[in-house]
């Protein structure tokens, strides 16, 4: 699915940002880690621009699970909000899980159309387990805990999974969201179609309009 070649590794230049101010970033570090990929994490602005120097060589960033208020918080309070969300929008590739599907909506970083509803199934539901489609990849685990799902999806979304009727997975550009936890699971073929992301941007270059600005 991906080209480990063109993987953001060690010492060529490119690297997987994760957003580490709290929640489940450990695992998701784990998870790309295994799959040969170089990261990075990030708990302060000094960190993003020590992480991100040259745009364009296969960089990608991840906005793992927690709780979207304290995660919303302490990015603002870090000086994070702006470069990140300015980053996004210029086409750096993104995963967000749970919470991080919450800080990617237009009620929080703004830079995917969806609206994401939070806290969604209930205080019986809270957590569970289930397996679904998921299109392009097959029957998938999936991990929720205390999750959203997208109520709201623009017309450039493509939506990637449902359960129970509910959009749970979704695509938009250089966006990948999922309301459930893969990094929590043995299967790494959703961080795999991330991988190819950020191997595909690596390859087309970005951000392409907004590079001067980058830079
Ligand atoms: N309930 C959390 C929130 O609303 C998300 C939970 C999670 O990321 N596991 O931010």
């Amino acid at each position: 699915m991906y080209h480990s070649k063109r993987l953001p590794l060690k010492g060529d230049g490119g690297a997987v940002a994760i957003l580490a101010l709290q929640g489940a970033f450990a695992e998701h570090e784990q998870m790309l880690q295994r799959l040969g990929a170089e990261t990075t994490l990030i708990r302060n602005l000094d960190d993003w621009n020590k992480a991100l120097p040259q745009r364009g060589s296969g960089e990608g960033a991840i906005i793992p699970g927690g709780e979207s208020t304290a995660m919303m918080r302490i990015m603002k309070d870090e000086g994070l909000f702006e470069p990140i969300r300015e980053a996004i929008l210029g086409g750096l590739p993104v995963l967000g899980t749970c919470a991080g599907l919450i800080m990617l909506d237009r009620n929080h970083l703004g830079v995917m159309d969806i609206l994401a509803k939070r806290n969604a199934y209930g205080r019986q539901l809270g957590s569970f387990n289930t397996e679904e489609n998921f299109r392009g990849i097959g029957k998938f685990p999936m991990t929720f805990i205390r999750a959203p799902y997208i109520e709201e999806a623009g017309p450039d979304v493509e939506i990637l999974a449902t359960v129970e009727g509910k959009a749970v997975a979704a695509r938009q550009k250089n966006m990948l969201v999922t309301a459930f936890h893969p990094e929590l699971t043995a299967d790494t073929r959703i961080h795999e179609l991330f991988l190819s992301m950020v191997a595909e941007s690596r390859h087309d270059g970005f951000p392409k309009s907004d590079r001067s600005r980058q830079l």
